[in-house]
């Protein structure tokens, strides 16, 4: 699985990730967000009943699960055998649900089929240029569900319209009549959040920020903040951002821990490094009641899937297997409002993983599933699903 997902990866990899990832100074959010009433991939109406039969099934214990048109149609321990069913034999293997990324750049690394093949079902484009939405519209980013932000908003000379993003990925507003004009047509483009640049080089005033803020509240739209340092963290804050992009770098303060309290943040850790700094604001942040949202930063980190770095990195910053499968699965399904996702129910989408191990006990086993179902679609598979005779899809 690993040499598969490494030579899809390079094949996806174009010279602008290459070049996005050569510095990690240059390394930062985007900002698109995400509609919170995204569609689920479709799902293959002709395909038969499949039964997954003998797993651990997290959140149900020992179970079968029953998918007929790529939902979840039973979850029952005695599941009755279907005459036509295709059986998986999963005794010995556990089942999540398929994970949600609440940070990416698609634009960047043009790699959804790798990314669903690894193990995520959606994912929340932070920082792309506007051309994103319509592409989106033409489902080029199946099988996976998309959010986007769009344009970074900034002030004009700001981050990052002069480095990295200076292609459309940031979008300068030169005062607040502009900034309000942005959010408003970003939201009638199908923004699912606004995201704003708060940090390294010239920024939008206060007052600014603060109406941009408001105005994109109004429009049902949450913010999120690049804000990399305590001070910007602290301002992003107190002018009612919802989530920051990434755990800030610099070591919090006690009074933008308090005012993160109740607000979110994506975890990002290992795109910057996971310094020791980083890790331990966001264990602060979790202590002080914020919700973390598992969150990679690809295009600029290079794992195309669940990263088992980042799954590290976590684990040092104090989560557990459970606290892990809540940052990538019901706490962002909620922020975004991605219902049907990050949960093995009846009636969601059959976006799942099947695992070697308890991910509760060895969260390392979610990087590296056995077989993968996006919404019922096979992408990926070491064995289980081949022994069933279902092949996996072809990107
Ligand atoms: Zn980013």
């Amino acid at each position: 699985m690993d040499l598969r997902r490494s030579l899809a990866l390079a094949l996806a990899l174009g010279l602008s990730a290459a070049l996005a990832c050569s510095s990690t100074a240059s390394v930062s959010e985007v900002g698109l967000d995400l509609p919170s009433d995204e569609a689920a991939p479709p799902a293959d109406a002709d395909a038969g009943p499949l039964a997954i039969r003998g797993a651990w099934i997290i959140g149900h214990g020992r179970s079968d699960i029953l998918i007929e048109a790529g939902v979840i149609t039973a979850i029952d321990p005695a599941l009755p055998v279907h005459a036509d069913e295709v059986t998986v034999a999963a005794a010995g293997l556990w089942v999540a649900p398929a994970a949600i990324d609440s940070h990416v750049h698609l634009d960047y690394v043009r790699a959804p089929h790798e990314m669903a093949a690894g193990g995520v079902a959606a994912a929340v484009d932070l920082g792309a240029p506007e051309r994103l939405f319509d592409e989106r519209a033409r489902a080029e980013f199946a099988p996976l569900t998309l959010l986007a932000a769009g344009p970074i908003l900034a002030a004009t000379g700001g981050y990052p319209t002069q480095s990295w993003g200076r292609d459309g990925f940031g979008r300068e507003c030169e005062d607040l009549a502009a900034a309000l004009a942005a959010v408003d047509e970003l939201a009638d483009r199908g923004a699912a959040l606004i995201k704003v640049a708060l940090a390294e080089g010239p920024r939008l005033d206060d007052a600014t920020l603060a109406a941009l803020i408001d105005r994109a509240h109004a429009r049902g739209l949450r913010v999120a903040a690049h804000a990399l340092g305590d001070a910007d963290a602290r301002l992003a804050g107190e002018l009612g951002v919802d989530v920051l992009a990434h755990t800030p770098l610099e070591p919090l303060t006690a009074p933008t821990l308090a005012l993160w309290s109740g607000r979110a943040v994506i975890s990002t850790l290992d795109a910057f490094g996971a310094g020791e700094a980083a890790v331990a604001n966001l264990r602060a942040l979790r202590d002080a009641g914020a919700t973390i949202l598992y969150g990679t930063d690809f295009g600029n980190s290079q794992a195309a899937g669940i990263d088992p770095r980042e799954l590290s990195a976590l684990t040092r910053a104090g989560l557990d297997g459970a606290a892990i499968l809540a940052a990538m699965g019901p706490a962002p399904a909620e922020f975004w409002g991605l219902a049907g996702h990050g949960r093995l129910e009846v009636g969601a989408p059959a976006s799942l993983l099947l695992l070697r191990a308890d991910p509760q006990e060895d969260p390392q086993a979610l990087a590296w599933p056995r077989a993968v179902l996006i919404a019922g679609r096979p992408l990926a598979d070491e064995g289980p699903l081949a022994a069933a005779g279902i092949a996996v899809e072809e990107p």
